[in-house]
């Protein structure tokens, strides 16, 4: 018999969980194809730019993944643009992947919702090269706020976070942890006194999806940390050297951090694709597009209906059961069978503060876990969502250094373009060394 061809676009949670479920049966081959060799894993984006942790845990490459699997192409490609009808996949470089089933799975893209200088001057956090990029950008301010700390006046020891979602959360509390846990052993008091970490927030609360008491909670432990709230305001601008906000305050800052917001991920103009909130591909019930049975989307790029009809929100957990129920499908049709609705389960939300302190809301009736159980809880539910044995071993190794030694794991400045700062004038060497340690 000959076999069934698949092409999925998107090697993150939804279409990596997709493959993995389809390669186990030989009558299908699957071809992937990411615009990058390599998975990311972003629950731990922010480990990796606070210097918590190594690269390696939160980026495997593709190939490893399937090693010795026959019955699997892996392609390193940009997908441009995508054929419904003739199930046809085109990439960048002008190859096509034809197939008998299309998965979409190219997850989202940050939202800079328009404001201003945020797509030149603020670092995202959606990939490995973004925790990079943000890693340097952490040291390089205080290696240059140590050899020359007239700059701290000009606000480089400020961190402004944009977005008091999970991921604002998560970084905030991990920058606050850097300053007051790790970074003591490595750079003077008088240095570390000045830096401060700013969160920024248009909603009056932070963590938005979590119950009232799980965001009083938040913001006290973040407060306790010295961070600043500011909520119920905007960022109305970023500057290469401050952010304005709508209350119009000024914060000095060469490290402006944004996590407002993400969209699904761009796909060349196709009129044929409906797309929601968000700009989400809407899906059917069982994860195929309307009037196209043999497309599937899914993970963070799918509006996908939940129980009550509003859409799933966007998370790793929904995007690795979509994967694995849309290979469900897939097989079910082959075999002339019905696609079945998707359902998701729903284990909970949960989110880092910082060191000792973690939130979970457990299942769908939402059971309140908070402190250091729910901190060890977090780390334990992350390291099962790893993908392979080594990452796990890795991380684990990581963390149990970073409880106990309280000191940074991977503190490599290696992205000198986001590393090197336009101090406009030349800074007084000879006036600096009067303020020296
Ligand atoms: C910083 C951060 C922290 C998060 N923490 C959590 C958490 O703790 N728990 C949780 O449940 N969720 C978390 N999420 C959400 C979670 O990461 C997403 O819901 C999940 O990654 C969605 O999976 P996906 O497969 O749909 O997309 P992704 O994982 O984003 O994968 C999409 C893949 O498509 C590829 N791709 C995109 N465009 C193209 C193209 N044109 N051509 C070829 N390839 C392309 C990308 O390279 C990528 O590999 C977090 C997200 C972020 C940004």
């Amino acid at each position: 018999m000959q076999q069934k061809r698949v092409v999925i676009v998107g090697g993150g949670f939804a279409g990596m969980s997709c493959a993995r479920a389809l390669i186990r049966d030989s009558a299908i081959h699957v071809t992937l194809i990411d615009k990058n060799n390599y998975s990311n894993f972003t629950p731990l984006l922010y480990q990796v730019a606070t210097s918590a942790m190594y690269t390696e845990s939160v980026a495997t490459p593709l190939r490893h993944f399937f090693e010795g699997s026959a019955n699997i192409d892996i392609k390193m490609a940009q997908v441009n643009a995508i054929d419904l009808q003739n199930k046809i996949v085109h990439t960048e470089d002008g190859e096509s992947y034809q197939g008998d089933f299309i998965v979409l799975a190219l997850g989202s893209i940050v939202n800079f919702f328009n404001t201003t200088g945020a797509e030149q001057y603020s670092f995202p956090l959606y990939n490995l090269v973004d925790a990079e990029r943000l890693r340097s950008r952490i040291i390089a301010v205080f290696e240059d706020a140590d050899r020359n700390r007239q700059l701290i006046e000009q606000g480089i020891l400020n961190f402004v976070i944009v977005g008091a979602g999970p991921t604002g959360i998560e970084i905030a509390g991990a920058i606050a942890d850097m300053l007051n846990i790790a970074l003591p052993k490595e750079f003077s008091i008088q240095i570390l006194n000045k830096a401060c970490v700013h969160l920024v927030d248009h909603s009056s609360h932070v963590l938005a999806p979590f119950s009232k008491e799980s965001q009083d909670y938040a913001a006290k432990i973040l407060r306790e940390r010295h961070v600043l709230l500011h909520l119920g305001l905007l960022v109305n601008e970023i500057a290469p050297d401050h952010v304005l906000l709508s209350n119009g305050d000024k914060i000095n800052t060469r490290t402006v951090i944004w996590a407002g917001g993400l969209k699904a991920a761009a796909l060349a103009e196709n009129e044929k694709i409906s797309r929601g909130h968000g700009d989400r591909i809407n899906v059917l019930p069982d994860l195929s597009l309307e009037g196209f049975p043999n497309i599937y989307a899914l993970g963070d790029i799918a509006n996908i209906p939940g129980p009550g009809g509003e859409a799933l929100p966007q998370l790793a957990s929904v995007a690795k059961q979509s994967g694995y129920w849309a290979a469900r499908n897939i097989l079910a049709q082959i075999n002339e069978k019905q696609p079945t609705p998707f359902r998701y389960v729903d284990k909970g939300i949960m989110a880092m503060i910082g060191k000792n302190a973690a939130i979970a809301e457990i299942g769908k009736q939402r059971r309140e876990l908070k402190g250091f159980m729910s901190y060890l809880a977090w780390l334990g539910v992350h390291l099962t969502l790893l993908w392979t044995a080594r990452q796990r071993i890795g991380t684990f190794l990581a963390w149990v250094w970073d409880f106990f030694a309280h000191a940074p794991v991977f503190q490599m400045l290696d992205r000198s373009d986001s590393a090197r700062i336009n101090w406009g004038k030349r800074i007084n060497v000879k006036e600096n060394k009067d303020v020296a340690k």
